[in-house]
């Protein structure tokens, strides 16, 4: 596990920097994680908002979740890669997109979430809890 790490999008225009160790870290294979970063699935450290500090403008984007709860994503305006995701179940803790990670070796999921949407293709850890669904 690290205590801080940083990234950016694909043109450079968002970065960020994160003064924390993530609270946790998981796979969704929901299809909204899906459609919005174009992969089979989508990975995330969350971590404590006031940790993390962003350069560069985002836009948004919000809809609701499977429990009624609103998720905005943010993403690029010039590349559109997202870069990160808030959820109002969960205000203080953000969804940072793995893969903008500068060095994210360190990344081991504790959870895939959504799992029962995972394509038949996708690899699975069957050490790694699953999730049929987000509680939140
Ligand atoms: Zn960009
Ligand atoms: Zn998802």
């Amino acid at each position: 596990m690290v205590d801080q790490f940083s990234g950016h999008c694909l043109c450079g225009a968002v970065q960020f920097d994160c003064s924390a160790e993530p609270m946790f870290q998981a796979n969704c294979h929901c299809d909204d994680c899906r459609r919005s970063g174009g992969g089979v699935y989508a990975s995330f450290v969350f971590v404590d908002a006031s940790a993390l500090e962003i350069s560069g403008k985002t836009h948004t984007h919000q809809h609701l979740t499977d429990a009624g709860n609103t998720i905005t994503k943010h993403f690029c305006p010039s590349c559109g890669s997202q870069v990160y995701a808030e959820n109002t179940k969960t205000p203080n803790r953000w969804g940072v997109r793995v893969g903008l990670i500068e060095d994210a070796t360190w990344f081991e999921p504790k959870a895939n979430v959504y799992a029962s949407r995972r394509l038949p293709s996708t690899p699975i850890d069957p050490k790694v809890n699953a999730f049929d669904k987000m509680r939140g």
